[in-house]
């Protein structure tokens, strides 16, 4: 009797036992099953559908002339497989050769375990071709595009130029970003557990959408003869940089916007000082850079100084507040309010008329 009844504790307990682990399993199944199923269900898509990316082309930057300023160049993206990849050993000896990498870096990315590894973008097409002629199995090559200047440096403060993902930087191809940009497509390809393509299975591709063209009101004869004006200009005044801004007034628009020195847009990052970056810090760097992509018609403010006499002037002459006649004399400064406004001649240009203040172009008379 005595004995049963330590039996049924026994029976109870671990019955009771059996039932709460039960409900802890069952609980982390429903967890699983329902509120991580969407974790669970990309990690095995991720597994069983390799994808890579088709760029997009972008968009060109055309001037009026109908001259292309920003085109797009076929460049090659270079990519192993490792679960296809039958003789590890000749296809990095051959991606060190053709690419010109060191060993190290390719060696740790081929064997790297994983469903696709980049090893190399923007490599010329003719490379990419040398490459996809070894028929080494796992070795991929994709081409897409990479933003070409056929003018290097022409106008480039006001184009800008793009980075390594072919987003704008500055200029009108940070400005227009989104215009030209276009869509990314994607080859999509199903594999098994292990990496292996599923024979069959046919690859689904979503082909990329370029970007729009962009037409700006730049006229690349202007722009060239603009750019050679304000060189020889730099040159003949010792100049630290000259700028000429040449517009439509009847509309706005910009046939010429001119910086020089301009920088090679297809090598925005050295320096066109010549001036080697090399020891300097990022910060250094980046300012020195900034300093060399800065546009300084758009940037920078100038007080319009003596050529704003003409507007002056002409309002005088309209208002009849003065004639051409009329004569003035300038002692060499003029007391204003609580200021003293200086002429440019020190000693004063003395008894004047109105066409002579303008000859002169006396600050006293004018402005
Ligand atoms: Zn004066």
């Amino acid at each position: 009797m005595h004995c049963k009844t330590f039996h049924k504790k026994k029976i109870v307990i671990i019955f009771t036992a059996c039932i709460l682990m039960m409900g802890i399993l069952g609980g982390r199944l429903v967890y699983l099953m329902i509120f991580e199923s969407e974790y669970y269900q990309k990690l095995a898509q991720d597994l069983h559908e390799r994808e890579r990316s088709i760029k997009a082309a972008r968009g060109r930057i055309i001037d009026r002339t109908g001259t292309v300023l920003a085109d797009n160049r076929t460049v090659c993206t270079i990519s192993v497989i490792h679960s296809q990849i039958k003789d590890p050993e000749a296809v990095i000896q051959m991606l060190c050769k053709e690419l010109e990498l060191s060993e190290e870096t390719v060696r740790r990315r081929v064997e790297k375990v994983s469903s696709i590894e980049r090893i190399k973008s923007n490599v010329d097409k003719e490379v990419g071709d040398a490459i996809r002629a070894y028929q080494y199995e796992g070795v991929k090559v994709d081409e897409d595009f990479k933003r070409y200047y056929p003018y290097n440096e022409l106008a480039s403060k006001v184009l800008g130029f793009t980075g390594s993902d072919n987003q704008g930087i500055i200029g009108l191809e940070v400005k227009y970003d989104e215009y030209l940009e276009g869509i990314s497509g994607t080859i999509l390809t199903l594999t098994d557990a292990r990496g292996v393509e599923i024979e069959n299975a046919k690859e689904e591709r979503m082909e990329s959408i370029p970007g729009n063209d962009l037409i700006i009101s730049l006229d690349y004869n202007i722009q060239s003869y603009a750019q050679q004006e304000a060189l020889r200009v730099m040159e003949a005044k010792q100049a630290d940089y000259v700028s000429i801004l040449i517009m439509n007034p009847q509309n706005g628009e910009i046939y010429a916007c001119v910086n020089v020195p301009e920088f090679n847009l297809n090598d925005p990052f050295t320096l066109n000082s010549g001036v080697s970056t090399e020891g300097m810090t990022e910060q250094q760097k980046q300012d020195a850079l900034n300093q060399m992509w800065r546009n300084q018609c758009v940037n920078d403010t100038y007080e319009p100084g003596s050529t704003f006499k003409v507007f002056t002037s002409s309002a005088a002459l309209m208002s009849k507040t003065t004639s051409v006649n009329d004569q003035f004399s300038c002692p060499g400064f003029k007391i204003v309010e609580d200021r003293r406004i200086r002429c440019h001649k020190v000693g004063g240009h003395g008894g004047q008329d109105f066409t002579h203040a303008i000859m002169n172009s006396c600050n006293l008379y004018i402005q």
